[in-house]
């Protein structure tokens, strides 16, 4: 397929492409019209989860160099996969792929706050003393190996075209951005939006201190997966000026928003069970407690 070979040569161009393009819309638009004051340098937090994203980078292409791509190719070649199976129009398995992969991310999400060993790897992403562009790309380097994985094996089983890998990683990144962007969207626009996909307001939600709201809104890209399984909220109870970013036992800005502090993040802490999750987030003393 043509298509597939001129994106597979192109991969690194596109990507970088949408990935500063998407940046720098966010982030003027975050310096003209922030939603909410930091409580952090801004210089610190980026120049520590901009770290981060660096750091993953290498790791993922010294580990992984043929990428999420390349198991696509790899998995057309041999036949593999769901979608190898039926003579589907292209655009159709284009389609089917990146909902699929999405309903993935998702579920993905999910897991990584239910399981309390993930937890720990995922809080480093929640821990965040503030919500901006940065936010939504600072992942723990063991989180981003296991979402690789996890992709890899999306891939395997699904048998996506190439194309609709590298459409979905792309959109993915933008819409983190988009929807990490400390960014005020008039109320109507993110109403209508919500309908299909996940807004600033939407995500903001998942950042809270408070634990039902960190327990809700999982979704990346489309928002139906979260009202399909009963997840969404609609708005923070204190409202997004009042709302409380973060996790209450994490709170030292040297801990949560410096690169050691951040790697270090998954392995502090007693071990303490199934609701430990729970217990981060509310009131130590109130409901939630591992008994
Ligand atoms: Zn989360
Ligand atoms: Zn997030």
């Amino acid at each position: 397929m043509a298509l597939n070979d001129l994106v597979m040569d192109h991969e690194i161009s596109i990507r970088l492409g949408f990935f500063f393009g998407t940046f720098i819309l966010i982030a003027l638009w975050e310096i003209v019209a922030p939603k909410r004051a930091l409580t952090v340098s801004k210089a610190v937090r980026w120049l520590n989860n901009l770290g981060i994203v660096v750091l993953n980078t290498i790791i993922l292409r010294l580990l992984f160099p043929a990428a999420a791509v390349g198991v696509a190719a790899f998995a057309a070649s041999q036949g593999w996969g769901l979608l190898n199976y039926y003579e589907l129009p292209f655009i159709v398995s284009i389609v089917l792929s990146v909902i699929a992969m999405d309903l993935i991310i998702y579920l993905q999400h999910v897991l990584v706050h239910a399981v309390p060993s993930l937890w720990r790897l995922h809080r480093v992403h929640h821990a965040d003393l503030d919500y901006d562009v940065t936010t939504g790309a600072r992942f723990h380097p063991i989180e981003i190996i296991l979402s690789m994985l996890i992709k890899f094996a999306t891939i395997v089983v699904l048998g996506p075209p190439v194309v609709a890998v590298v459409i979905f990683e792309v959109i993915l990144n933008a819409m983190a951005m988009f929807n990490h962007g400390n960014i005020n969207l008039p109320k109507g626009l993110d109403r209508v939006l919500r309908w299909l996909v996940v807004t600033p307001d939407m995500h903001r939600v998942h950042h809270s201190v408070e634990d039902n709201e960190a327990n809700s809104n999982y979704g990346f890209n489309l928002s139906i997966w979260d009202r399909l399984f009963g997840t969404y909220i609609d708005q923070p109870r204190a409202g997004h000026q009042g709302m409380t970013i973060g996790i209450h036992k994490y709170r030292d800005p040297k801990q949560v928003d410096q690169l050691p502090g951040m790697l270090l993040l998954p392995f502090k802490g007693e071990v303490t069970g199934y609701a430990i999750n729970r217990r981060e987030w509310s009131n130590p003393s109130g409901q939630g407690g591992e008994s």
